[in-house]
């Protein structure tokens, strides 16, 4: 066994007894360009590799100073082939008096999520059904709406054996079939699972000024801050959420990340969208019409996208970062929704938000299967386990948003 490494070793020369270290020495390497973390007890420097990241260097800088096994497991298809990416950037390991976890943390919990992540591979749970996905293919060309729930998929996993095919797949969904870039949702989606709920790291729930949600309603408060009238976002969420969301929010930052990441390709499939969309539609309605039709899609799509996607979080806690271990992060930002025939279809499956954001690389069809192992989990350490009615779940999100408009303003007068 090595003495106590110190900071800045360079990477460990294979063979030699690893460098060891204490949760105190990691937790001071969370800086912008200094980031360590740890996964499996090994303690990887990812300070300049973070930039090459194929899931960018915000998701992984995410866990800096972190135990990061289980957002490792859980991202990840394929762990030996992402191991090898690993090796050069091991500079040591854990103490061994050291805990595994960086915090304080139910180890017991831990150690049973990581058993049932077993005993839904050893299911083959992870096993996607080619079949499903090609009669799922087969419906969308009849209902585009769908479309955002195939490019998820897409992005999340392996449909196809290669996960090149995946990547054009997803590219071409997104690009051809609705206009949008499939970097920009990984981008955007992947951060939302590493840390649903999290301000500044999960950008579905950092809106503020626009909208004050969780632990800000608060600090605007007390900070005397009202850039807008708070006490009512629940009335004006109706006008400037549902309706614009895909029409204003998603095109301008589209365009934005294309031209900045200088995502070619997928600005090509993007153009290839509005070519189709305007060469079939103009010659019968003329430019303007085709215009206003194409309005009319987006904003239709926007609703079905806002309430589908938030009624899972936004009545969930949403604050600043806990360092909590993975399944009680994922289970405190998220619910389910109770499953039907019709529920399962409308949301594609994220109805079982739960199960999505335990494992979000599980096909989407064997939610339903591995729901009663995370249900037994939740029993057995306390932790809630919340399905609610599909309607319940709309007016919850409108609840929440009154709800900390009213604490906004409490802080605001009286604070
Ligand atoms: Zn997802």
């Amino acid at each position: 066994m090595g003495g106590v490494g110190e900071p800045g070793e360079g990477p460990a020369p294979p063979g030699a007894p690893l460098p060891t270290f204490r949760w105190e020495q990691i937790r001071q390497h969370n800086l912008p360009g200094d980031k360590w973390l740890v996964i499996e007890r090994r303690v990887y420097d990812i300070s300049r590799w973070a930039q090459r990241h194929p899931g960018g260097s915000r998701l992984i800088g995410h866990h800096g100073a972190e135990d990061a096994t289980d957002a490792f497991r859980a991202f990840h298809q394929d762990l030996n082939f992402v191991r090898k990416f690993l090796q050069p950037l091991l500079i040591g390991e854990l103490a061994p008096e050291e805990p595994s976890q960086d915090g304080p943390q139910d180890a017991q919990l831990v150690e049973d999520f990581r058993a049932l992540r077993q005993a839904a591979e050893d299911m083959e749970l992870f096993e996607a059904k080619p079949a499903f996905f090609a009669l799922l293919l087969g419906h969308i060309l009849a209902m585009e709406a769908q479309c955002w729930c195939l490019q998820h998929d897409l992005g999340h996993t392996s449909v196809f054996r290669k996960s090149q095919w995946n990547h054009v797949a997803q590219q071409f969904v997104m690009g051809q079939l609705k206009g949008f870039s499939a970097h920009w949702w990984n981008f955007r989606h992947f951060q939302h699972h590493a840390k649903p709920n999290i301000f500044h790291k999960d950008p579905d729930v950092t809106v503020a000024p626009v909208f004050l949600l969780g632990e800000s309603s608060v600090e605007y408060g007390k900070k005397k801050r009202r850039y807008l009238p708070y006490h009512r976002q629940h009335l004006y969420f109706f006008l400037i959420g549902p309706p614009l969301l895909t029409l204003v929010n998603f095109e301008v930052e589209n365009l934005a990340y294309m031209l900045v990441c200088m995502q070619w390709t997928d600005l090509l499939w993007a153009a290839s969208f509005y070519s189709r969309f305007f060469l079939c539609y103009a010659p019968f309605y003329g430019l303007p019409g085709a215009l206003l039709l194409f309005v009319a899609v987006r904003v239709l799509e926007s609703h079905w996208f806002v309430w589908i996607t938030q009624m899972n979080h936004i009545p969930k806690e949403i604050g600043h970062e806990k360092h909590r271990d993975w399944a009680s992060s994922q289970l405190a930002a998220t619910c389910n929704v109770e499953p039907s025939l019709f529920i399962d279809w409308f949301s594609g499956h994220l109805n079982f938000q739960i199960e999505h954001h335990l494992f979000p690389t599980m096909p989407r069809h064997n939610y339903r299967r591995v729901a009663p192992l995370v249900k037994a989990l939740c029993a057995k350490h306390g932790l809630n386990y919340e399905v609610k009615p599909f309607l319940t779940a709309l007016v919850d999100i409108i609840g929440s948003l009154k709800k900390s408009g009213d604490v906004w303003l409490e802080a605001y007068l009286h604070q």
